[in-house]
């Protein structure tokens, strides 16, 4: 007998203007499971994420999340499910200090003058240090989240979406514009986000896919070209003529 799938994609097509931007995507994802999706510019991993979240309804094919039918549902409904995303650039209030801004998200506070009205319990004061020591930022909770660098907004943003406890983290791109020792810092801390929670990453950066150790799906022309670990993928040849032409 199989595992049920966390989430499902099957067979799933959408087009702008007659151009089909998901083209027949299949695309099963275990509970409990990190996948990493990589793919040429045009392949269709920002609308597959559109898709997940509710942003784009599919045009045909089923899209399905611990048994629940994703195309009949709006974003917010989606999120409430227990899908949170995180988009390529942070969106933190870079005025306020790192632990309001994880504060805000565990209230899910939409308005930070509503923090003075903010009672914090014992155990919200430890979810929020759980949550900083995740996100390597024990040592700046009171330094304002502007003052952060790029990437440890990143962190942060990932953070406030923990605060949430969403079952599946979907993360678009997350170590663009980051230094080395952030990137390799982050792979460390999607991997422990991981023992809790299942994650799809978009991205780039293949060393970093590399240190994330995960089945790799590439997409191509909004479908699947490939799927395995990186080395397998890697030496494919058709995952080597779509990245390198020949
Ligand atoms: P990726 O994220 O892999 O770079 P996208 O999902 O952004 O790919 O885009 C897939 C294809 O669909 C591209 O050719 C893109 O131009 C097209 N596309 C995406 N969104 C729209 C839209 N809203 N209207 C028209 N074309 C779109």
């Amino acid at each position: 007998m199989t595992t049920a799938a966390l989430l499902d994609l099957r067979d799933v097509s959408v087009s702008f203007d007659g151009f089909r931007a998901i083209n027949g995507l299949s695309l099963t994802l275990a509970p409990g499971e990190m996948r990493a999706i990589v793919g040429p510019n045009g392949a269709g991993k920002t609308t597959m994420m559109d898709i997940i979240t509710g942003k784009t309804r599919p045009d045909t094919g089923s899209v399905t999340f611990r048994g629940h039918d994703l195309t009949r549902l709006d974003e917010p409904a989606i999120a409430e499910l227990g899908i949170g995303r995180k988009f390529q650039k942070p969106t933190v209030f870079e005025a306020l200090s790192v632990w309001d801004n994880l504060l805000l998200a565990l209230k899910g506070l939409r308005r930070p003058h509503r923090l003075l009205f903010a009672r914090l319990t014992p155990d919200e004061i430890r979810r929020i240090e759980g949550l900083l020591a995740t996100i390597r930022l024990g040592a700046e909770s009171t330094r304002a989240a502007g003052g952060l660098s790029h990437g440890q907004k990143q962190w942060l943003e990932i953070g406030m979406l923990l605060a949430q406890e969403p079952d599946l983290l979907l993360v678009d791109e997350p170590v663009a514009g980051m230094t080395d020792a952030e990137t390799a810092e982050t792979a460390g801390l999607l991997r422990e986000i991981n023992r809790t929670r299942s994650v799809v990453v978009v991205e780039h950066d293949m060393d970093f896919v590399r240190a994330l150790d995960v089945t790799v799906t590439v997409l191509h022309e909004g479908a699947v070209l490939a799927e395995g670990p990186l080395d397998t993928v890697s030496n494919d040849p058709r995952v080597i003529e779509v990245y390198l032409g020949r």
